[in-house]
């Protein structure tokens, strides 16, 4: 019987471990690896069956099987056992594997004073390591990875090329002999080649300095705890909240609580920043994450990491990207020197993808997808075509999708799209997937309909026929795909998205496909005084609030202003504006800081739905909360604040839901989703999916792909192929500009 496994199955451990399975079970055979697919041919086909099931039970941590296929084919010789067959001209696999968190087997050997990689900070194998961040084109071996700066000595060679080691075929295996080296880094640029650079920078971090330390996709800054007040004078960030890397579970504990889905998430190859609850809010906790419930928590996952706390007294280090505000992360020497800090640790091998650390939160057994990169860009999403779409996202948290042959390719972490810089990241990186995917032309590329943001711009400037997408209705194709599911009702709730109508929308209840939508509700629009300066001044949408329900209460405004703020029925701005009232947040110091501030309220606040208006307007509803603001101003104990804003919130939650039932009874729909970045909110989850099932719908959440702006090209590239494929949208229509256009 012959066996052809398609997925992330190639430079991943995958055959040793078919190997290993094989001879376990006396079968006669051979795996080998076929290009797009691993190819495995076994004698005994009642041994079939059995074979299969313990293959998916022991997968190595990052492969995974995207289909199994049997083929009745009788051998075309004899097999004394069992092998593992070269295959030296099979073009490989166009899925890469991502960075992968250091393995049990290699950690052993890190601290093993008799082994040869013993402290040594570049130590990996097939199942783990830099992949991503150091690959720059494809097939996957060494010489298209910056390690082909240093080729293998000969112990290191022997290991690659034994079918039985656990680092055969690991292409960017190396050691100390063959290696990259560490060196500190002076402020004017030389490099300190001293015994043991780890050692000594640890130290400095242990007396108290700052420092700023090289990784795999970017380089991070780095303190004691103790240390966060001087950080934040220095990088001028007031009150951002920091990632702090732990030692170990047992340290995290110290600081928050962690469910098992939490440890899970921690302990994963992934190794994401999880965002959890404070189990103590004291100075430190306070200087962490300044207002907010949550502490954004992870653990070591590089072998550098790892000796850094061999090395280090401290338990917990804040551990936090090295960028200037608003600029993405510094990959390179010259860029980490921009950066404040007392001491500068780096080494030789260059990034070649810069890659930030993901953050996620979890809600029950759900993964809310805050980041999604390191470890788990650039694995793919199937889907059910194979046109090359590119879509671009919006401008906060922008990744780019680019789908190809049955899989949607979901970039890495970009930025924000108000940044040149950033731009530039997003020009070169989808240059890079474009050259690993080889891809010449796209089918179709696709952006949001603000006719302001700089992705747009990018699209429409580079690519003739773009397809503009609504953006509420990208956010509910993300979860229609996710669920794969063909209709639905959507909370569509976030800060800013253009609408239709040309009015600013966020606070959104749309029926959607894939391909089409209807706008059923939305908060009732009011005027925003400032327009986007209200992101920043949460001041700005309480007066506009209080102006909605009575002009004498904001009658400081002159009619100049008014006459110039935009419409909006933002959910986003809702919130700033209940935490500002609430004197929660006085000013966002970042994006979304009134909104997440405004959360530990909730979390401790109860009781019942307030009863909050539905209005009609024209074909559709809309929901109008805003009188009971005016009651604010009376409360004034936390407890009482806390439960009012309880109370509005699920009442707005429940006045929304109410509608959604309404027109799924009319229409026979049995899904109602919770999307945007609105949806991060915890108690407003909780809300939701209570609400779905009281009304008897059938609550969608995000677990796989992200809430909130950072999966909007998902939608978008969702949405494209949907209309390609219903013949809605004709595909040759995205040819690239001439050159003399570009630039
Ligand atoms: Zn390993
Ligand atoms: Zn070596
Ligand atoms: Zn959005």
């Amino acid at each position: 019987m012959k066996i052809i496994i398609r997925g992330v199955v190639q430079g991943v451990g995958f055959r040793p471990t078919v190997s290993r399975i094989a001879r376990d079970l006396g079968i006669h055979g051979y795996v080998r690896n076929k290009g797009s697919y691993v190819e495995i041919f076994i004698e005994e086909d009642n041994k079939v069956e059995m074979f299969i099931s313990l293959l998916e039970k022991s997968l190595p941590p990052i492969a995974k099987i995207t289909s199994i296929e049997l083929l009745n084919e009788p051998p075309d010789e004899e097999y004394d056992g069992f092998e593992i067959k070269e295959s030296k001209d099979a073009e490989r696999t166009s899925i890469v594997p991502p960075d992968t968190a250091i393995c049990e087997e290699c950690l052993r050997e890190l601290f093993d004073p008799n082994n040869r990689r013993y402290l040594y900070p570049f130590t990996n194998c097939t199942k783990c390591g830099a992949r991503f961040s150091i690959i720059e084109d494809l097939p996957y071996d060494r010489e298209r990875t910056s390690m082909k700066l240093f080729p293998m000595c000969k112990e290191c060679l022997r290991e690659y090329l034994d079918p039985n080691d656990r680092r055969y075929d690991a292409q960017t295996i190396s050691c100390k002999l063959c290696g990259p080296k560490m060196y500190l880094l002076t402020k004017d640029g030389k490099k300190l080649f001293i015994e043991n650079p780890i050692k000594e920078f640890a130290k400095a971090i242990d007396e108290g300095a700052i420092g700023v330390i090289k990784g795999w996709g970017g380089y991070h800054v780095i303190c004691k705890i103790s240390e966060i007040p001087r950080l934040r004078k220095l990088y001028k960030r007031p009150s951002k909240p920091f990632a702090v890397m732990f030692r170990d579970i047992n340290s995290i504990e110290k600081y928050a609580y962690i469910s098992e889905t939490e440890r899970e998430l921690l302990l994963s190859p992934i190794r994401p920043i999880v965002l959890l609850r404070k189990r103590v809010f004291n100075e430190e906790t306070e200087n962490i994450a300044p207002g907010l419930p949550y502490i954004g928590a992870y653990l070591p996952y590089s072998a550098i990491q790892h000796i850094l706390f061999y090395y280090m007294r401290s338990n917990a280090i804040v551990m936090t990207s090295g960028n200037l505000p608003g600029k993405p992360m510094a990959i390179t020497d010259e860029e980490a020197l921009r950066l404040p800090a007392d001491i500068y640790l780096s080494h030789e091998r260059p990034i070649v993808n810069r890659i930030d650390d993901s953050v996620v939160k979890v809600y029950k057994d759900k993964t809310f997808i805050i980041r999604r990169s390191r470890g788990y860009v650039p694995l793919p999403f199937p889907v059910d075509h194979n046109y090359k779409i590119l879509s671009v996202g919006a401008e906060m948290n922008i990744t780019f999708t680019i789908s190809k042959d049955g899989y949607m390719f979901t970039s890495q972490h970009i930025g924000d799209g108000t940044d040149y810089e950033v731009l530039e990241f997003l020009m070169s990186a989808i240059e890079k997937f474009r050259r690993m995917l080889k891809i010449k032309d796209f089918d179709l590329v696709v952006a949001d309909k603000h006719p302001r943001y700089s992705t747009r711009e990018y699209a429409e400037r580079y690519f003739e026929n773009v397809l503009l997408v609504q953006h509420h209705h990208a956010h509910a194709a993300t979860l229609l795909y996710e669920h794969n599911v063909g209709s639905g009702i959507f909370f569509s709730f976030d800060g800013t998205g253009f609408g239709d109508d040309g009015t600013i929308w966020g606070g959104e209840l749309l029926y959607a496909e894939r391909t089409t939508y209807v706008r059923i509700a939305s908060l009732k629009p009011i005027r925003l005084i400032g327009g986007e300066k209200a992101i920043l001044e949460p001041k700005l949408s309480y007066m506009s609030i209080l102006r909605a329900i009575d002009s004498t209460l904001a009658d400081n405004i002159p009619e100049y202003m008014i006459e110039v703020s935009p419409t909006t029925s933002s959910m986003g701005r809702l919130l700033d504006a209940l935490s500002y009232a609430l004197g929660i947040c006085e000013r966002a110091t970042y994006d979304g800081e009134p909104a997440m501030r405004l959360e530990s309220l909730l979390l401790i606040g109860e009781g019942k739905p307030l009863e909050v208006e539905i209005e009609n307007s024209g074909k559709m509803k809309v929901v109008n909360p805003y009188d009971y603001f005016s009651e604010i101003k009376n409360l004034k104990t936390k407890k009482e604040k806390a439960d009012f804003a309880y109370k509005l919130i699920y009442g707005i939650m429940n006045a929304f839901m109410e509608i959604a039932s309404e027109y799924s009874e009319k229409f026979s729909i049995d899904y109602v989703g919770f999307t945007g970045g609105v949806s991060y909110n915890v108690p407003m989850t909780e809300m939701f999916e209570s609400l779905a099932r009281e009304y008897g719908l059938n609550p969608l959440l995000h677990n796989l792909t992200p809430n909130g702006d950072a999966g909007i090209s998902i939608g978008q590239n969702y949405i494209a192929s949907g209309l390609i494929l219903s013949g809605e949208v004709n595909v040759s229509s995205s040819s690239r500009k001439d050159n003399k256009d570009r630039g």
